[in-house]
C-alpha cells in the first residue's frame, strides 16, 4: 500500500525540533498507512552539533519508511544571521527543489511557525500547509490579534495603543487584562525591526489550511476558545500536550543525579532551571545563591556559563558551571543539599518524587514538562514570549506562584532589566515548597487532564489529531 507523505519543516533549534520529531512519531504510531518526511535546512544561528547529533541518532532509531530526514545544503551566500526571516525565505527555493523530487506529490506540508513564508512553496505547488504551532495557544491567540490591530488600525507598535507604559490591554482570550510589560519582546522592543516584521509573518498563518498546537483545550483555557470562534482564522488543532519523555537508558551525568534524587525525601528539592539559553550575569547569580542558601531547603541548579558577549545567539557555554560568580564558600556550605549541574536532564529531574518545586523560565516545553508530572512552578520568566506564559500560569490559570513576572534577560546585552533579589529568590523558593492545597490540587488536576488528552477514548487533542488526518485523507482522496 503506498502511504500517504507529509513533508514536515522544523527549525532546526531544539526546542522546536524535539516537540516536532515526537508530533511526528504520534502521528505515524496512530496511522501506520503516513510517512513522514523531514526537511532539515542548514542552520547556522545555533547549536550546530547538537542538531546534527540529535537527527543522526534519530535516523538510526526510526524506521526510514515511517519518518526519514533530508538535510538541505547551505545557502551559498547566507545573509547576516540576525537576519532570521529572511535567512528562512531564503531556503524556498531549497525545499521546493526537495518536494519536486520527492517519488509522488506529497499529501501536505507541515511548517514550523518561524516557516510560515514557505507556504508559498506550497501554494505553487497546490499542496495544502499546516502550521505546527510549538508554542501555547496563548502566544498564537496574541500574536493574531496584534497583527488584526495592526492591518485594521494601522498600528503597528502595540504599546502605543494605549499611551502609558505601565498600562494593560484588553485581549479578547484572557480573562484579565495583560499588562504591556508582559508582552512578547517582538511586540514591545521599540528599537528593533520585529515589530513590523512580525506582524507580516504572522498575516501569513491566516493562509494555512489549519493551525497545530501543541497545547490542549484545558490549558488553552479561553485562547482556544476564542482561536476556534475567529474568523480568517485556520482550524485550529490543539493536539498537545507533545513532549519529548526520552525513555533511553541514562547517561552516566543522569545516573549521578538520580542516584542523589533517590537519597533525597518525597518531594523536598526545588529545581532551577532556566531553559535552553538561559544564563544569568554573576550578580544576579550571586543574589540566586544566597536566596537559595537562606530557604533552607534541597536544590538542584542547572547554572551555566554566560555566552561570549556579542555572540549571534548568545547561547550559554556547555556542560560548564558559572562557579566563580557563587558566593565564597557557597559550595562548601551547600554541597550537602544541593547540586550544581551545567545541562540538567531536565525531564529525568521533573519525573523524580523527590521533586517538589520547579524554578523556571516558563518556555512552552518546561511548562508542558512540569504539568505532565504535577510538580508546582514558579515562574522566573527571561526572554521570548516567557513572561506571557508566566501571567498565563499565575494570573489566568492560577497554577504557579510568582517569583517574577515581568523579568526581561537580554541575550546579548546579558542584562536583566532589574536585579532579582536574594529575599524575592528565598521567599519564591518557599512559596513554591509550600504550595497551598488548592493550587496544588489544581495542579494535579491539571496533570491528570495533560495526558487523558492524548488518550483514543474522549481526549480532545487525540480527537483534534483524529480530525486533521481525515482532513488530510479527504485531501488526498480529491486531488
Ligand atoms: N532542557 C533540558 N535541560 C536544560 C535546559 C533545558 O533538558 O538544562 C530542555 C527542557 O526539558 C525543555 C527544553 O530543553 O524540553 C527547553 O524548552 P523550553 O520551551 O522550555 O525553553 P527554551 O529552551 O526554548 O527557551
Amino acid at each position: 500500500m503506498t502511504k500517504t507523505e507529509l513533508i514536515f519543516v522544523p527549525t532546526p533549534a531544539m526546542g522546536h525540533l524535539l516537540s516536532t520529531v515526537e508530533f511526528a512519531k504520534l502521528i505515524v504510531r496512530t496511522n501506520p498507512n503516513i510517512s513522514i518526511i523531514f526537511l532539515i535546512y542548514h542552520f547556522v544561528i545555533n547549536e550546530p552539533t547538537q542538531i546534527n547529533s540529535y537527527i543522526e541518532s534519530q535516523s538510526r532509531e526510526l524506521d526510514p519508511d515511517q519518518i526519514d530526514f533530508i538535510t538541505l545544503p547551505p545557502l551559498s551566500n547566507p545573509p547576516d544571521p540576525a537576519l532570521y526571516l529572511t535567512f528562512i525565505h531564503l531556503q524556498n527555493p531549497l525545499i521546493r527543489k526537495a518536494v519536486q523530487d520527492r517519488p509522488s506529490k506529497p499529501a501536505a506540508f507541515v511548517l514550523d511557525l518561524m516557516n510560515a513564508s514557505m507556504i508559498d512553496i506550497a501554494n505553487e505547488l497546490r499542496i495544502p500547509s499546516y502550521i505546527y504551532f510549538t508554542a501555547g495557544a496563548n502566544l498564537l491567540h496574541t500574536m493574531l490579534h496584534f497583527q488584526e490591530v495592526a492591518d485594521e488600525q494601522g498600528i503597528v507598535d502595540v504599546t502605543l495603543l494605549t499611551d502609558d507604559p505601565e498600562s494593560e490591554l484588553d485581549l479578547p482570550g484572557f480573562t484579565n487584562p495583560v499588562p504591556n510589560k508582559v508582552l512578547p519582546s517582538v511586540f514591545i522592543d521599540k528599537d528593533s525591526i520585529w515589530p513590523k516584521k512580525i506582524i507580516d509573518h504572522v498575516r501569513r498563518f491566516r493562509e494555512a489550511k489549519g493551525i497545530l498546537v501543541n497545547s490542549f483545550t484545558e490549558l488553552g483555557a479561553n485562547t482556544i476558545d476564542v482561536l476556534q470562534r475567529q474568523e480568517h482564522v485556520p482550524t485550529i488543532y490543539p493536539v498537545g500536550p507533545i513532549l519529548s519523555l526520552d525513555d533511553s537508558k541514562p547517561s552516566n551525568d543522569e545516573e549521578f543525579i538520580v542516584n542523589w534524587l533517590d537519597g533525597q525525601p518525597k518531594a523536598s528539592v526545588v529545581f532551577l532551571c532556566f531553559g535552553s539559553m538561559g544564563f544569568f550575569n554573576a550578580e544576579q547569580v550571586k543574589e540566586i545563591a544566597e536566596g537559595l542558601d537562606r530557604s533552607g531547603y534541597r536544590f538542584i541548579w542547572s547554572l551555566r556559563k554566560p555566552a561570549e558577549v556579542g555572540t549571534v545567539a548568545g547561547l550559554p557555554s556547555e556542560h560548564m558551571i558559572f562557579d566563580e560568580a557563587l558566593p565564597d564558600g557557597f559550595i562548601d556550605r551547600t554541597g550537602h543539599k544541593g547540586k550544581i549541574i551545567p545541562w540538567a536532564p531536565q525531564v529525568v529531574v521533573l519525573a523524580h518524587q523527590a521533586i517538589g518545586g520547579f524554578v523556571s523560565h516558563c518556555g512552552w516545553n518546561s511548562i508542558l514538562e512540569s504539568i505532565w508530572f504535577g510538580v508546582p512552578l514558579a515562574t522566573w520568566p527571561m526572554y521570548s514570549e516567557q513572561q506571557l506564559n508566566a501571567f498565563t500560569l499565575v494570573k489566568e490559570l492560577g497554577l504557579s506562584v510568582e517569583i517574577k513576572m515581568d523579568y526581561r534577560w537580554d541575550l546579548r546585552k546579558q542584562k536583566g532589566n532589574y536585579l532579582v533579589k536574594a529575599k524575592e529568590v528565598e521567599i519564591g523558593v518557599k512559596k513554591v515548597m509550600n504550595m497551598d492545597e488548592k493550587m496544588k490540587s489544581k495542579v494535579h488536576e491539571m496533570s491528570q487532564k495533560s495526558r487523558k488528552v492524548l488518550q483514543a477514548n474522549d481526549g480532545s487533542s487525540h480527537d483534534s489529531l483524529t480530525r486533521f488526518i481525515a482532513e488530510i485523507n479527504q485531501d488526498t482522496r480529491l486531488s
